[in-house]
């Protein structure tokens, strides 16, 4: 997604929780995957072309939040914090999920506030796969002027196509919007059960 919608989303899910400053980290953190440095060799960070190495980013990360935690710092569990939320919210744009959920529901879905994000069978799907990144045309496609002739270019199954990183794509995004806001709560309820309370307090820095 746009860095604003992944700065929106994870206030919107996570501001009653976190101190300003933590969160104003957090959000740094998330923003940062999609800087030149995170966009050029880092698929794990967006989901781009790969599932398997989304879902692992987001274990690892999950695990340098508890690393950190077990010592004095603090500021590098936020950063893996917001590392891993910049993923998990991508899952929904550059995944076929979003796809895969209204199909259930032959042309008349719920509201998208109704998403379930991570429904078990959909997560374990063998129709569920990541846009394939094929250059030069999915390059391309980020330089505005050309993306109409990009798009005309790309197979079904390309990142371009399946984008779903801002409202220009159509009513899709709102619920690749909803699952990952409810996907960032849903994160930060986890760690909520993992650690112990005095880790949590410290966490949140509350
Ligand atoms: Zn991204």
């Amino acid at each position: 997604m746009l860095v604003p919608y992944h700065e929106e989303m994870t206030r919107e899910a996570l501001s009653p929780h976190f101190s300003p400053g933590a969160l104003e980290i957090i959000i740094a953190s998330n923003s940062k995957q999609d800087s030149w440095g995170g966009l050029i060799g880092h698929d794990e960070f967006h989901y781009d072309a790969n599932i398997e190495k989304g879902d692992r980013y987001i274990i690892e990360q999950r695990g340098y939040v508890l690393a950190t935690l077990l010592s004095p710092g603090i500021l590098g569990a936020w950063i893996a914090f917001g590392r891993l939320l910049h993923t998990a919210q991508d899952f929904y744009s550059h995944t076929n999920y979003v796809t895969l959920w209204l199909d259930q529901f032959d042309g008349s879905p719920p509201p998208p506030p109704e998403i379930d994000p991570l429904q078990k069978d959909l997560v374990k799907s063998p129709d569920l796969h990541s846009g394939k990144i094929y250059l030069p045309m999915d390059a391309l496609y980020f330089i505005r002027p050309l993306r109409p002739l990009a798009l005309k270019l790309l197979p079904k199954n390309s990142h371009g196509r399946m984008n779903l990183d801002s409202p220009e794509q159509g009513p899709k995004f709102d619920y690749a919007r909803a699952a990952a806001v409810i996907r960032t709560q849903y994160e930060f309820d986890l760690l909520k059960k993992i650690l112990p309370p005095e880790m949590f307090a410290r966490f949140t820095d509350k």
